[in-house]
């Protein structure tokens, strides 16, 4: 079975996962993003690699645990 993960982008001067943005003209790298709540300038490829990388911290620890119940479970047996 596979797993999807979203990840929510955070504004870094008050944590808003608000942002103005065109549907239509998706923020690319190196551009930076307004947020909606404070108005300050995000950069677009620094929030969303710092979220990227806390979400692949949240999956391995999700997996280790997954897989220490898996031996658990192999060890009642
Ligand atoms: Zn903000």
């Amino acid at each position: 079975m596979e797993k999807q993960y979203t990840v929510t982008l955070k504004c870094i001067f008050c944590g808003s996962t608000e942002f103005e943005c065109d549907e239509n003209n998706p923020p690319k790298d190196g551009e930076m993003i307004k947020c909606e709540n404070c108005g300050q300038l995000n950069d677009f490829s620094a929030i969303k690699n710092l979220c990227v990388n806390k979400k692949v911290e949240e999956i391995k620890e999700e997996y280790i645990t997954e897989v220490k119940n898996i031996f658990k479970k192999f060890g009642k047996l």
